[in-house]
């Protein structure tokens, strides 16, 4: 979904857009060489508006009106946008208003976010036309709420998209409507390949640059195969068409109704399985029902668990997908950095990723395994049928809920949505007992003490706990419903316990205990306080890469980054973490022996870790481990290097899509991947081998945990 810029002023305070909206009936004329267009705007009012009413429109666009006067009325935090006041004449319930002139803005890098693409307020040009509510491009009244039907005139093979059910379809004009509620009106325009497929009941739509029919139909079958699933699972897809559009530069918006992808985007190989289903999902979640900014955007997280997750759930990965997720938060957001799901609006930066996304991704998987999936999923079908075209915040997301499953959520959202962290947990002993009394059909008790460890209150949480008992293959599951930061909890087994594991499947949101969490490149980048250590000794040209990558890499805003060579200290930090660059580098010792604990080896000449061996003299490699220190215990550490300088900047530029992983190998000049993956975790907490009668605990590989059923196949 896009971003929304800020939410405009509400001038028509106290009418809201219950009863009717503004509907615009547009004509437009496109320059593209000129960067301008020209309007006429015939706008029918709801009726009951007061005579004089405020709208806003792009600064360059001079409206003129034969109903009514207009006059300027201030300016606008967006520098691009005018207000303007109008009065209509008694008994008027329509206006028309004339404008025209130039839209430019050229796409930008936004200063504060890192991993994100180019945006632009609005932009007419020969290579394409991007134009939305932020625009400014149509007159927006009091919410922006509206209803349109739009008729462009192009130039010669040119094709124009907005939102909803194309009316007719003509050279040289394009005719879009839509008649429930949009948020704002899109215009993209561009010279289009255009591809369709209609023998469903949405039409799907394809529009490349190039022609390319193969990738076309990949996308035309993606786009019937998903919306099938979604329907299944949600209810009726809210529009008549979805269209994948191909950006001229690169983006990855999500639009009611179609998606505006960058073209090396649309072709990598990943996306139509991964963030494609994504943003047809939001047709349903933040296009379909709208977003209330104000109470925090619950749309992010539940679309990334029904796509996201769901699509790895599909796969039999939902857990390894949940213990990411978790290791994201773990990683990106310390304690200090951290803030309520509630403040939540749009993704900037890995940290409001790990919050807005991930902790509301979980929050609604917790919510799942406690309603059970027949409830869950017929609530969500009530929800999204109730609040269709609406604008529910999370309070009443919480209602809706609270009312068909019967259960007070109250509590479980003021946890989840309104309060700051994750709980912590340790499993602190588990005591078998053989209770010769009773009959054998429960003849075992265990004993188990777990704690909540975060500071501040206790979570109440549904806590997952696995027994593996002497003689069965399948581990023993159950739920248990804790409250404090010291539970004793007791259970009753028919057979000998063995082994207790708390949450094994990760359903709970929590912070991750850094040794269930192998080391990973995130953990680096995600450090508050890094140290770069550059190898001295290393041949000159190699040396230059290895200062220009830790140059950039120092410019990130949210980190404090130290650069250093090896000769310049003494030993590594005790604290944050620590990038270390080139076999040359004097602090390799180190490295070496803190991978042996991942069954890593590393000699003069190359790595061998996994199924794989690799050279010095023709890979480039970037590999974690946690590095031992004197005081604090353990820090994230890499290392990196390449046998040619020209594969350095290559290397600098992938890593960060490896962040996930704790390993990853190169070959060639393009860095071909060749390895990648996480260390095996070995030692977490909060698994043990259980204490018998006679004081021994004998460690036992964990029980089979039972197959679960994915919400929709
Ligand atoms: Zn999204």
């Amino acid at each position: 979904m896009r971003s929304l810029l800020v939410l405009l002023f509400l001038f028509l305070a106290g009418t809201g857009y219950a009863q009717t909206l503004p509907h615009h009936q547009l004509n437009i004329v496109l320059h593209p060489e000129q960067h301008s267009l020209s309007v006429k705007d015939l706008i029918t009012l709801p009726s009951g508006v007061p005579r004089t009413m405020y709208f806003l429109l792009h600064r360059d666009l001079h409206p003129t009106s034969p109903d009514a006067e207009i006059n300027a009325a201030g300016e606008m935090p967006e520098t691009w946008l005018q207000r303007y006041r109008v009065t209509l004449p008694p008994g008027c319930d329509s206006l028309t208003l004339n404008y025209s002139g130039e839209i430019f803005h050229p796409p930008q890098q936004d200063a504060r976010e890192a991993r994100t693409f180019e945006s632009t307020p609005g932009i007419i040009a020969t290579e394409g036309t991007v134009l939305t509510g932020d625009s400014g491009w149509y007159p927006s009244f009091g919410d922006g709420m509206l209803t349109f039907k739009l008729d462009v005139a192009l130039p010669q093979g040119w094709h124009a998209i907005s939102q909803g059910k194309r009316t007719n379809v003509s050279d040289a004009h394009a005719h879009w409507e839509e008649r429930q509620p949009q948020n704002e009106i899109y215009l993209i325009a561009a010279p289009f390949t255009e591809y369709a497929r209609s023998n469903e009941s949405v039409e799907s739509l394809v529009y490349l640059r190039n022609d390319d029919v193969a990738l076309a139909q990949r996308y035309l079958d993606a786009t019937a195969r998903y919306i099938a699933m979604y329907q299944r699972l949600i209810g009726p897809y809210p529009y008549a068409k979805f269209a994948l559009v191909e950006n001229f530069w690169e983006t990855g918006y999500g639009m009611p109704s179609f998606t505006l992808l960058g073209s090396q985007v649309i072709r990598l190989p990943f996306i139509v399985g991964t963030s494609y289903p994504h943003e047809i999902l939001h047709n349903w979640w933040g296009n379909g029902v709208y977003v209330d900014y104000a109470s925090g955007n619950w749309s992010e997280g539940l679309t990334a668990y029904l796509a996201d997750h769901l699509l790895q759930e599909q796969q039999g990965k939902g857990a390894e997908y949940r213990r990411s997720t978790l290791q994201k938060y773990a990683d990106f957001v310390s304690a200090g950095r951290d803030f309520p799901l509630a403040q939540f609006t749009s993704r900037h930066s890995e940290q409001s990723e790990a919050v807005g996304y991930g902790k509301a991704m979980m929050m609604f998987h917790m919510l799942r395994r406690q309603l059970g999936d027949d409830v869950f999923i017929r609530e969500l079908q009530d929800f999204y049928r109730n609040y269709r075209f609406k604008r529910p915040g999370f309070a009443d997301l919480e209602q809706a809920l609270s009312q068909a499953s019967g259960k007070d959520l109250k509590p479980f959202f003021a946890q989840w949505v309104q309060r700051t962290g994750a709980p912590q947990l340790r499993l602190v002993s588990a005591q078998a007992h053989y209770d010769k009394a009773r009959s054998s059909a429960a003849g075992y008790d265990l004993d188990v003490v777990v704690e909540q460890t975060q500071p501040g209150p206790a979570y109440t949480l549904d806590l997952p706990l696995a027994v593996t008992l002497a003689g069965q293959d399948a581990a023993y599951s159950t739920v248990i419903a804790i409250k404090d930061k010291h539970s004793e909890l007791h259970l009753q087994l028919a057979a000998q316990p063995l082994r207790v594991d708390v949450d094994p499947e990760f359903d709970l949101f929590r912070r991750l205990d850094r040794a269930e969490i192998p080391a990973a490149f995130s953990q680096i980048f995600g450090a508050e306080k890094l140290l770069i250590v550059l190898p001295r000794k290393a041949p000159e040209a190699l040396r230059a890469q290895y200062s220009g990558i830790a140059q950039a890499w120092q410019k990130q805003p949210s980190r404090e980054t130290t650069i250093k060579w090896d000769d310049e200290i003494e030993h590594l930090p005790d604290e944050g973490a620590v990038w270390l660059f080139g076999w040359e580098n004097g602090f390799r010792g180190e490295f070496k022996n803190a991978l042996e604990k991942n069954s890593a080896a590393m000699s003069e000449t190359g790595v061998r870790f996994g199924d794989g061996e690799y050279q010095r003299a023709q890979h480039a490699l970037a590999l974690t481990a946690h590095i031992g220190t004197a005081h604090i215990g353990q820090i994230p550490a890499a290392w990196l290097a390449a046998p040619d300088a020209a594969m350095l900047p290559v290397l600098a530029r992938k890593l960060p899509h490896y962040a996930k992983f704790s390993y990853a190998a190169f070959s060639g000049q393009e860095l071909t991947n060749l390895a990648k993956g996480m260390w095996p975790v070995t030692g977490s907490p909060l698994g043990r081998a259980v204490k018998q009668e006679d004081g021994n605990a004998v460690d036992v590989p964990r029980g089979k945990l039972a197959i679960r059923e994915s919400l929709v196949r």
